[in-house]
C-alpha cells in the first residue's frame, strides 16, 4: 500500500480483516496532506456524522459540525492506531517497477518486493496551475493552495483569486476580510445550497443516492472525473457560500482568465452563459432530491422545495485587467490539483497523467488504485465514500492471489 491518508488506511483494514498479508508505505506522517498541505482555517466542507471509513466512525458531540484540517488528521490518526495498520512513515517510494509476477519497490527505508501493490497516493499531490502563470508579470506575487496558508502571507494590496471552486470561494472570502481588495476570476464550477429543506445539501446527496451512483452508469465519465468541487464551506452556521454571496461582500467578479498578453489579463466574457448553467445544473439537482423526497415522505419531512436567487451577473465586468498598474498585487491559484507519480515506472499513464484504470484495477495485473476521482463512485474521493470503493478493490485483489496462488 503506498499512502497513508484515509484510503490508504480503510484499504489497510480491509486486506486486515481479510488477513491479507501488508505493510502501508508512507512518505511523511499519517494523515500527512491534512497536516501539510492545507490552509490555516480550512475545515471540512463534509459534516462530522459522513466521517466514517470501514469500522470507524465520529462519535462526537457535534455530528452537524466540520472538522479542521487538525481535526481531521487526528480523526485518522486515531483511525490507523486503533486498526493496528502497519505504516512505515518516513518511507518515500521512489520507483515502483514491474518485476517478473510481482512489483519492486525502491523507497528510502530500502527495497521491497510485492505480489500486489495499491496506489493510495492521494490525487492532490500537486498544485494544477495553468501554463500561462509564466506570463504574468514579476511584481506579480503568485501562490498556490500549497503556499498560501494565510491572507497575512500575502503582499498589501488587491488579490485576484483564480478558480471558483470550493477553494477558491473560500480563500477569496477570507482574503477579503482580511482588508484587501479581492478579484475573483470564474469559469465552469458546481455550485449548491449548504442547506436544503431544513438539511444539509449533503444530506439530500446521501440519500438520494446521487453521491453513490457508480463509474459505470455515469454517461460521460471523463466528465464526471474531471469536474470541480462543489462550491461549498463547513462553518457553524451552516452559511452558503457561492458567488452571490461573494457579491454581497463587495468581492468584484470577472470572467475566466483565458490568457496573459503585455502585462494585461484577458477575461472571457461569457459570465452569463457560465452562471446560467450553473444554476441550472443546481436546479436539477435540487429536482432529483424533490423526487426523492416526494418517495420518501418519512424519510423527507422537512420543509417544502425551495428554490434560490440565479446568480447575479455583475453589472460591469472587465475584459481585461491591467497587472501593471499596481492595483492587483498577488494573484492565488486555486484552479484544482493533481496526483504527482513521479515514481511510477510502470507504463499505466495516460496521455494527460492519469492512470489507467477500470474502477481502481490497474492496467497491469496486480496493481490497483483507490482514492481517485469517481474512481467506483460519485463520492469515490470523500472521506465517507472509501468504504465501498476499498471493500470492491480489496475483493478484486484478493481474488488476483487467490488465482495466482492456484495457478
Ligand atoms: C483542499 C481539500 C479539501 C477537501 N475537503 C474534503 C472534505 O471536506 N470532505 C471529504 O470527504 N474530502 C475532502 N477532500 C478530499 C479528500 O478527502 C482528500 O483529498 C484526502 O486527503 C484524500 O485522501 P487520500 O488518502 O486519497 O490521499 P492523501 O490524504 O493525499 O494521502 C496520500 C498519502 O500518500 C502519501 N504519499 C504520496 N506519494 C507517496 C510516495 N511516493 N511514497 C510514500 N507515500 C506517498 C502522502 O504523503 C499522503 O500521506 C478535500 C481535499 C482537498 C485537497
Amino acid at each position: 500500500m503506498i499512502g497513508a491518508g484515509h484510503a490508504g488506511l480503510a484499504a489497510s483494514r480491509v486486506l486486515g480483516d481479510r488477513s491479507i498479508d501488508h505493510v502501508v508505505l508512507e512518505r511523511g506522517e499519517v494523515a500527512n496532506s491534512w497536516r501539510h498541505e492545507r490552509w490555516n482555517s480550512l475545515r471540512l466542507l463534509t459534516p462530522n456524522w459522513q466521517s466514517r471509513l470501514p469500522g470507524h466512525a465520529y462519535g462526537g458531540p457535534d455530528p452537524d459540525g466540520y472538522m479542521t484540517a487538525g481535526e481531521v488528521a487526528g480523526f485518522i490518526t486515531n483511525y490507523a492506531a486503533l486498526s493496528n495498520a502497519p505504516v512505515r512513515t518516513g518511507t518515500a517510494v521512489t520507483s515502483l517497477t514491474r518485476d517478473g509476477d510481482g512489483y519492486r519497490l525502491l523507497t528510502s527505508g530500502g527495497e521491497i518486493d510485492a505480489r500486489t501493490v495499491v496506489i493510495a497516493s492521494g490525487a492532490c499531490n500537486l498544485p494544477h496551475v495553468p501554463a500561462l502563470r509564466a506570463a504574468l508579470p514579476a511584481s506579480i506575487a503568485q501562490f498556490t493552495t500549497f503556499d498560501y496558508r494565510k491572507p497575512d502571507d500575502l503582499p498589501d494590496g488587491g488579490v485576484m483569486v483564480v478558480g471558483p471552486s470550493a477553494t477558491g470561494l473560500q480563500l477569496a472570502a477570507e482574503i477579503h476580510h482580511s482588508g484587501r481588495p479581492v478579484t475573483i476570476s470564474v469559469g465552469e464550477h458546481v455550485r449548491l445550497p449548504r442547506v436544503y429543506r431544513g438539511r444539509d445539501v449533503l444530506w439530500w446527496m446521501d440519500r438520494s443516492g446521487v453521491w453513490n451512483q457508480r463509474y459505470d452508469e455515469i454517461d460521460d465519465l471523463t466528465r464526471a472525473r474531471r469536474l470541480p468541487s462543489p462550491q461549498l464551506v463547513g462553518t457553524p452556521e451552516r452559511t452558503t457560500l457561492d458567488l452571490n454571496a461573494l457579491g454581497s461582500m463587495g468581492v468584484q467578479i470577472v470572467g475566466r482568465l483565458s490568457t496573459v498578453r503585455d502585462g494585461r489579463a484577458l477575461l472571457s466574457g461569457s459570465l452569463r452563459n457560465m452562471f446560467a448553467l450553473a444554476d441550472l445544473k443546481m436546479e436539477r439537482l435540487l429536482d432529483t432530491f424533490d423526487e426523492w423526497a416526494a418517495a420518501h415522505p418519512r424519510e423527507a419531512d422537512g420543509p417544502a422545495p425551495e428554490r434560490f436567487e440565479p446568480t447575479r451577473v455583475p453589472q460591469s465586468s472587465p475584459l481585461q485587467l491591467d497587472l501593471r498598474d499596481g492595483r492587483i498585487r498577488s494573484v492565488v491559484w486555486a484552479t484544482g490539483y493533481r496526483p504527482d507519480y513521479r515514481w511510477l515506472d510502470v507504463p499505466v499513464l495516460d496521455e494527460k497523467g492519469h492512470l489507467r484504470h477500470d474502477g481502481g484495477v490497474v492496467d497491469s495485473p496486480g496493481l490497483y488504485a483507490l482514492g481517485l476521482p469517481v474512481l467506483r463512485r460519485r463520492k469515490s474521493t470523500f472521506i465517507h465514500g472509501i468504504e465501498d470503493d476499498a471493500r470492491d478493490v480489496i475483493d478484486h485483489l484478493a481474488g488476483y492471489l487467490a488465482a495466482a496462488q492456484r495457478a
